[in-house]
């Protein structure tokens, strides 16, 4: 099984090519079982914000590990900015869900957000002053740069969130793939993400964010795609809203 962003490959993505373009996307956790998602095609124009909607199981976190290359694809092609999986996989960041962390790993928060910056690091060119500094200036857009001498296992669940978009934007990445990232936050960190979304957005780059609660986001997005049990679903929010998909919305 080859993964596509195993070597370091750092193409300039094509300024007039879709952020994202699939075709006829299948992904699936063993090489002959069941599809987590099938038939997925999309086309998202740089710069645009958009929700991907669905309940737990549809296949959001699939998607987003496919598109960074952490789950091979099975049938379908994806590229990102015009080109093949991993041509430049510097431009594309993840933010899992925050249950997928390690929280109780010795790491101080500095030292967890300055990870963001290895996607430009060979093995042993250790972090620059510049990459700290980036990292620093990650934290304090999130108002997070008191905890920086933290350890991580110290965090509270919003500081977590805030804590782990600090690290997507030390990467400066031109596509961001957020999953629920408001998931089960404060409302103080909920309004930080929201502002911090907007001006990655003035910032000409691509945003998806998985979520439950499109109805009460609506706002942010500039569309949104809709996933059920690995299938996509089309039509507007009016035709095939949340509650259609049996999403858990508040
Ligand atoms: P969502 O992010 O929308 O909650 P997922 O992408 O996590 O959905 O899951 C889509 C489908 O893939 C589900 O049926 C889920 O059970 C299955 N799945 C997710 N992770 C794994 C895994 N590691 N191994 C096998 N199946 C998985």
């Amino acid at each position: 099984m080859k993964f596509p962003y195993c070597s370091h490959s750092h193409s300039h993505p094509d300024p007039h090519a879709p952020a994202l373009e699939i075709k006829g996307l299948g992904v699936s956790y063993l090489s002959e079982g069941k599809f987590a998602l099938k038939d997925f095609d999309i086309s998202i124009k740089a710069g645009s914000a958009m929700a991907l909607v669905g309940p737990n199981g549809a296949g959001k976190s699939t998607l987003f590990k496919a598109i960074c290359g952490l789950l091979p694809v099975r049938c379908g092609t994806i590229r990102v900015f015009g080109f093949p999986l991993g041509a430049c996989h510097n431009r594309v960041v993840f933010l899992p869900q925050r249950s997928e962390i390690d929280w109780q790993f010795p790491l101080s928060v500095l030292d967890f957000v300055t990870m963001g910056r290895y996607v430009y690091l060979g093995w042993f060119f250790p972090c620059t002053k510049k990459d700290i500094n980036i990292a620093r200036d990650a934290l304090k857009e999130m108002n997070v740069l008191d905890l920086a001498h933290r350890q991580i296992s110290q965090l509270s669940g919003g500081q977590q969130q805030r804590v782990l978009i600090a690290r997507a934007l030390t990467q400066n990445a031109d596509l961001l793939l957020l999953d629920e990232p408001l998931n089960a936050v404060d409302v103080t960190t909920r309004q930080t993400v929201g502002e911090v979304l907007q001006k990655i957005k003035a910032q000409g780059k691509t945003v998806i964010v998985a979520t439950h609660y499109y109805d009460h986001e609506e706002g942010r997005y500039d569309g949104a795609i809709y996933l059920k049990d690995g299938k996509q679903i089309s039509g507007t929010k009016d035709q095939q809203g949340p509650e259609d998909l049996g999403c858990d919305c508040p």
